[in-house]
């Protein structure tokens, strides 16, 4: 293989998938690096957004959703303590990870990058002109370190590609949660098609939508005292859609979960000697309606003329530029999701929140609105 890069990805999630693309795109020499073999499923709610949309159609992908066979979505079914409130969504799809990921790292490779799977890379030193990244193959198979003069790490929540010490790596908040999913297949009709159902318990939140193959996906975060004391995470889930009123989908107790790390974390830094973070990578907030993979998508369209810059000389203002770009297209919009997952952890406050909502609807449909609003600045580029 290639000993020289323009731009190593670290990384074929959302975030890595759509960089790699845009850079292929414009005739940068790209290696895409994912650790794990596609397809593959991964913890996530599925539910893509009007900005995620806008992020892709900014990349000149618009039809990558639809084309994949989406399930358009036009409600949101909140349920806690019994009661429901039904909100209307204005535009949003469900998709499996394992399409909408192959499908991003097959229009990279189409557009000329060069995809390494099952292949585990980190980040190294500094040499001149560029960064050292060493790639772990699979078991048996010999080290290799190659070039970049960019790598970018979209290696997700809780990825190993920077040294802990790093001020570029995360770091959870106290008190954060623990990210939970399972995919159920079951012929269940309780939760149709076409609106995300989310369940709003004391100590957490489970969110169900049915995928393009009418699997039923369920997404969810926990105390993580919750977990242990429910005896696990499958029960953790029963005791939310139980308090939520929610009906207990027939396979939940054979169900295989898999936890996440703790979710609410956020990096120091955003960059550093010839990288940038993006997606997850910078920090994580959770979402409700889409918005994770909107971010992530945002700074992956985002990215490419940052690293076009930086075939050449690489300047400290070029870090600095890229933090103020995450800002105004991520970071800011991340502080409604941060206040409304803050209030829904206090019992007074959602209670006031869902009878707020179960009398004047119109609030938490603007909400609503406002979270799914697409960004200006991804409208005009
Ligand atoms: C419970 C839950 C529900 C969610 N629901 C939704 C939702 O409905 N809608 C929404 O928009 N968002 C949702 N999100 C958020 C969304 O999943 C993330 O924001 C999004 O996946 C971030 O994309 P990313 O590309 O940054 O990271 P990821 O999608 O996590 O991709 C990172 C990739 O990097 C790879 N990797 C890691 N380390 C290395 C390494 N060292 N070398 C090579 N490869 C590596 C991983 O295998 C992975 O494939 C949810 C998240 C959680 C936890």
């Amino acid at each position: 293989m290639q000993k020289s890069w323009d731009v190593i990805v670290i990384g074929a999630g959302v975030a890595g998938g759509l960089a790699a693309f845009d850079c292929a795109r414009r005739g940068l020499r790209v290696l895409l690096v994912e650790k794990r073999s596609f397809p593959r499923w991964k913890v996530c709610g599925c539910c893509f957004n009007a900005n995620a949309l806008a992020a892709l159609t900014a990349a000149g992908l618009p039809n990558l959703i639809r084309d994949q066979g989406a399930v358009p979505l036009d409600q949101l079914r909140l349920g806690w303590s019994g009661k429901s409130l039904n909100l209307a969504l204005p535009g949003g799809w469900a998709l499996s990870r394992e399409r909408f990921d192959q499908a991003l790292v097959n229009a990279a490779e189409a557009a000329g990058a060069i995809v390494r799977f099952q292949t585990s890379a980190v980040l190294e030193e500094m040499t001149t002109g560029g960064r050292m990244v060493r790639l772990r193959p699979s078991p048996g198979a010999p080290i290799e370190r190659i070039k970049a003069r960019v790598v970018l790490v979209a290696a997700g929540l809780q990825h190993q590609v920077i040294p802990p010490s790093h001020a570029a790596s995360s770091r959870s908040m106290p008190e954060s949660r623990l990210g939970a999913g399972c995919l159920i297949h079951d012929d269940d009709c309780s939760y149709e098609p076409g609106a995300i159902h989310m369940a709003i318990g004391q100590r957490g939140y489970v969110g169900l939508v049915r995928r393009e193959d009418g699997a039923l996906n369920m997404a969810a975060a926990f105390d993580s005292a919750a977990v242990k004391s429910s005896g696990g995470v499958a029960r953790a889930a029963e005791a939310v859609l139980t308090q939520a009123g929610f009906a207990l989908p027939r396979r939940l107790e054979s169900s295989r979960w898999q936890l996440t790390a703790a979710l609410t974390r956020r990096a120091g830094q955003f960059a550093g000697h010839r990288f940038f973070l993006l997606g997850d990578a910078t920090g994580y907030v959770e979402p409700f309606t889409g918005e994770g993979m909107a971010w992530a998508l945002a700074a992956g369209v985002a990215v490419a003329p940052f690293v076009e810059e930086a075939q050449g000389e690489w300047t400290t203002d070029l870090e600095r530029r890229w933090r103020s770009r995450l800002v105004e297209l991520t970071i800011s919009r991340q502080r409604l999701c941060s206040v409304l997952s803050t209030l829904l952890r206090q019992p007074l406050a959602t209670k006031a929140l869902f009878s707020l909502g179960c009398q004047w609807p119109a609030v938490p449909q603007r909400m609503i609105s406002s979270l799914n609003r697409v960004s200006p600045l991804m409208a005009s580029s």
